[in-house]
């Protein structure tokens, strides 16, 4: 029993210690990859669900590491965020997303929005409005052509601050979004104090409906609130035409999702917009 323990010991130090190396080396790896520009954006519409149009899209980034396989943000913003490098690197999705809709907009593409996600350390930075105002500025993009996505807890985390924050932004012209709304804590009669264009309905419900009747329930409440509130209501993850019928006839604005098309490369993006509008 004596010699089990110790083994069990020893390979508890060892796993935590094997863990903790591979930590490190993603650690330099993402280090790394900012400085030799191993990230790419790709990029999910956002479809309008009166007339169908493409209103905008989501830039979403991904780590392609040179000859391997392109990692998916799951598995390296976690770390980005708890390392800080992640505001290194939102600094470039947001140049890198802002850059590519100027020259979608100058190439005549029909695109409302480039929406980016914001994470809670870059919406911390008591420099961010000038940040995004000189962002704007060298890409020639207009403001009211950005989108930040924030999540709840985001915005919670911040208490009055997140207010002031807010408002800055969208003196610029900038919208915002909550992001993946439904699984965080706070509540639509607490959002409402903030200056907010458009809620995003969180996949996991939207995934379950119509079958699931309390994911149906949810879904139908989220929309119905957003629209009192005078909010844009958007859902995200739509797979089925179930799913968007059903999102259609509760009066959903717009919606994502693999039914329309995965994220795409800036440049697959573009012909699947040709043959959208053809
Ligand atoms: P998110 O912001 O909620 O983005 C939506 C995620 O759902 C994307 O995953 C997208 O590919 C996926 N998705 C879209 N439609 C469907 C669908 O119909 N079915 C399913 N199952 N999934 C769908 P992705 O690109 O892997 O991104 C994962 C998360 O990583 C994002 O979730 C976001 O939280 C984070 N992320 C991605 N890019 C950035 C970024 O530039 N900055 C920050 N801070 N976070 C990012
Ligand atoms: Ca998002
Ligand atoms: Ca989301
Ligand atoms: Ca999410």
């Amino acid at each position: 029993a004596k010699q089990e323990g110790r083994n069990g010991y020893r390979f508890y130090t060892r796993s935590l210690t094997e863990k903790a190396n591979r930590r490190l080396e993603m650690e330099a790896g993402l280090r790394r990859a900012l400085d030799l520009r191993e990230f790419v954006l790709h990029y999910q519409p956002l479809i309008s669900l009166t007339g169908g149009r493409v209103e905008g899209v989501e830039a979403l980034v991904r780590w392609q590491p040179p000859g391997r396989e392109i990692i998916s943000p799951y598995h390296f913003i976690p770390l980005a965020e708890e390392t800080g490098l992640i505001v290194a690197l939102g600094d470039w999705v947001l140049q890198e997303a802002c850059t590519q809709m100027k020259s979608w907009l100058d190439l005549g593409l029909r695109l409302d929005k480039v929406a980016v996600n914001l994470s809670a350390q870059q919406f911390r930075l008591s420099y961010l409005q000038e940040r995004i105002r000189d962002i704007l500025s060298e890409s020639g993009l207009p403001p009211c052509r950005l989108e930040l996505e924030l999540t709840e807890t985001t915005i919670m985390a911040r208490g009055d601050e997140a207010g002031i924050q807010m408002a800055a932004l969208k003196d610029q012209g900038v919208h915002l979004s909550i992001d993946d709304f439904g699984t965080g804590y706070s509540s639509l009669a607490y959002l409402r104090r903030f200056p907010l264009d458009k809620l995003k309905i969180d996949q996991s419900f939207v995934r379950d409906i119509p079958h699931d009747e309390g994911a149906a329930e949810i879904t139908s409440t989220i929309i119905a609130m957003a629209k009192n509130l005078k909010l844009s209501v958007l859902a995200e993850g739509v797979e089925t035409p179930e799913q968007l019928d059903f999102l259609t006839g509760r009066g959903c604005d717009s919606c994502q999702g693999f039914f329309f098309s995965r994220p795409l490369a800036a440049d697959d993006f573009r012909h699947w917009m040709d043959r959208a509008a053809g």
